[in-house]
């Protein structure tokens, strides 16, 4: 998960290093402490009851009992070392690193001399059944997050142990799969993203090499599918250079752009980043909901056709708003274009966030846009793919903060940090740069930036003015330099700057009313409300006594208004809406009548609406994110 474009030949702009941006107050640092007090170790305690880490033990050849769980369980692990790891990088917590040794060493342990590692295969199957089930089996995506574990793990504590376990079975893999060799790819993608970042942590050409023979192995119509999809639920139809249109199960997709996209910022070849910007497009204006969320369907767990966005029934799973961030954040630093750290935005603050509760122990597999009730989040899943992703994704967040290039520093994400940058040319002289951010977003749109430490060379600040953001203003010194209507663009000051120099954002923040195209038909007539990168929604408890949530519209010209509430879900701002609940009492239980029968009358309610996000934390009642507008009751 963690990305280093620090050497990228394609890259516009470089990451910083792990533990280079460190998180110091505010929204996402609470959101990172309950991560590591509580998730990680929650998580470690599920994989051991789950099954996970005795299955490693059965392969190592001890432990008891029979294997457990679907054919993955070992990503889990790997997804939770992959966030201790990345946590580590962010405060070095000898009990937590310990749990990270011990678990290393049992996937050492149950490592095979030829560098082998799958749990499923070592306890249920014959060697000779390796690799024999490409399209459903995920030895290869398991391998993946193996990879990715041992790259966040070095990288984090500077230790070799996973690093060599990974290069073993990498090597191990490159010896079956290529040109000449096995000519498979796998179901479900994940390993190319993750050989990419191997070769850029070990310098090994031949991993790149595998990771784009994996991707150049899609799309000749091989792989079974899953019911009705066929090989487009494996992304299979189509070779990726020829693909327009995100199909199929939608976690799959996503992880497969996010591996395109990172061979593309090493190898820089066009037709992969002219495929990329084309299913981006699919994706992002026909196929995304509100949230950031992404897939339609329960069925397949995939996209839908353009425009199916059901609020109720849509699938919108974790991890997919999660691999949409991965992929955003390469097509980010690979072309610098601010729309896709927008998008990395609002899946970062909706659709992805909504995936965990606020205690930080509790999961959503599924993210709809409206519950009719009933709807909780477990403390873990039998197929368990998200908790573990959403704790790398929380621990991984400074990294999505800022990076630098030649010419300055760029920070994408506002939160307060101490963001510490080489500017410069990446292979001579640097300059270091500290900056200390501080603001109360996404509560409010101030973002003060002071500059701690400073190169004698001048160089530029860019800060991005979020698409959503209507009018911005920046300051220097206590000094207005630029104001008004905001592009969505990055606001940049080049200067010789000065050790005490204070840079100030203000980004406007009022709540607004947002549609969607005519052709979404799901919610045809609705509105939703959202401020700044939050999308707001009505959950049940909070309206007034007798308000079916089924009933509520927005009151023509429906002024809206901002409440800070410190003791609401952890401390957030509220928006009261002017609204209407339908008297349905005339209907008398008929479901259909005459259209040409009396409107129906409805009474003024004010509604009450919170974070998306922070849904489903106290009861598990009604819940909606679009709301139909007056006439959507007639
Ligand atoms: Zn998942």
């Amino acid at each position: 998960m963690y990305v280093s474009t620090a050497k990228s030949l394609h890259a516009r702009w470089r990451t910083l290093p792990v533990g280079k941006v460190t998180l110091t107050g505010g929204f996402w640092r609470e959101k990172q402490a309950i991560n590591r007090r509580v998730s990680l170790r929650h998580g470690y305690r599920m994989l051991g009851q789950s099954g996970n880490l005795n299955n490693l033990r059965l392969a190592a050849g001890a432990g008891e009992g029979a294997y457990r769980g679907p054919v993955f369980m070992d990503s889990d692990v790997y997804k939770w070392l992959e966030a201790a790891s990345l946590d580590l990088a962010n405060d070095r917590d000898p009990e937590l690193e310990a749990l990270v040794d011990e678990v290393i060493a049992l996937i050492a342990a149950a490592q095979q001399p030829d560098g082998y590692i799958n749990s499923y295969y070592q306890v249920h199957k014959q060697p000779e059944e390796r690799w024999t089930n490409l399209d459903h089996d995920h030895e290869l995506y398991c391998a993946g997050h193996l990879f990715e574990a041992a790259v966040a793990h070095h990288r984090a504590t500077g230790k070799r142990e996973l690093l060599d376990v990974a290069c073993h079975f990498a090597g191990c893999i490159d010896g079956v799969f290529g040109p000449g060799k096995h000519d498979g790819a796998p179901g479900h993608p994940e390993i190319e993203l993750a050989l990419v970042e191997l070769y850029r942590e070990t310098g090994e050409q031949r991993y790149l090499d595998l990771a784009v023979f994996f991707i150049d192995g899609r799309g000749k119509g091989r792989m079974r599918g899953y019911g009705r999809w066929g090989a487009a639920y494996h992304q299979d139809h189509v070779p990726v250079r020829q693909a327009s249109e995100v199909v199929g199960h939608a976690v799959r997709q996503l992880y497969l752009t996010a591996g395109v996209a990172d061979a593309y910022l090493e190898t820089g070849e066009q037709a992969l980043m002219d495929a990329l910007e084309r299913l981006w497009h699919d994706a992002t204006a026909r196929k995304m909901h509100l949230t950031g969320g992404y897939g339609a369907r329960h069925e397949g767990e995939a996209f839908g056709h353009a425009y199916e966005l059901p609020s109720d029934e849509c699938y919108c799973e974790t991890c997919a708003a999660i691999a949409a961030m991965m992929w955003n954040w390469r097509m980010l630093l690979a072309t610098g274009d601010p729309r896709y750290a927008d998008t990395l935005e609002r899946s970062l603050y909706n659709g992805f966030l909504s995936g965990v509760s606020l205690d930080g122990q509790r999961y959503f597999y599924v993210n709809p846009l409206q519950s009719r009730g009933g709807i909780a989040r477990p403390e873990w899943y039998g197929c368990a793919c998200c908790p573990p992703n959403v704790m790398r994704q929380i621990a991984l967040l400074g990294n999505y903060m800022a990076t630098t290039d030649e010419t300055g520093v760029q920070v994408h994400q506002y939160a307060s940090a101490t963001i510490e940058a080489a500017v410069g040319d990446a292979e001579t002289a640097r300059s270091l740069v500290v900056l200390q951010m501080e603001t109360r977003y996404p509560w409010e749109g101030r973002v003060k930036i002071t500059v701690a430490e400073t190169g004698a060379e001048p160089w530029t600040l860019a800060l991005r003015i979020p698409g959503w953001c209507k009018y911005a203003s920046l300051w220097l010194n206590g000094d207005i330099i630029a104001g008004g209507a905001s592009d969505g663009t990055y606001a940049s000051l080049t200067r010789m700057w000065q050790p005490g120099d204070v840079v100030e954002l203000d980004l406007a923040l009022s709540p607004r009313l947002t549609a969607a195209h005519p052709r979404v038909d799901a919610i045809r007539g609705s509105l939703a409300i959202e401020r700044g990168p939050l999308v707001y929604c009505l959950e049940e408890e909070d309206q007034q006594p007798g308000v079916d949530l089924l009933d509520v519209c927005l009151a023509p010209n429906a002024e809206l208004e901002a409440v800070w509430q410190e003791d609401l879900l952890g401390g957030v701002v509220t928006v009261v809406a002017d609204g209407q609940a339908a008297d349905v009492g005339d209907w008398e239980e008929q479901l259909y009548r005459p259209a040409s029968a009396p409107e129906t009358d409805a009474r003024p309610v004010k509604l009450i609406a919170v974070p998306y996000y922070a849904w489903a934390n106290r009861t598990s009642g009604a819940m909606r994110v679009w709301i139909p507008t007056h006439s959507g009751l007639t």
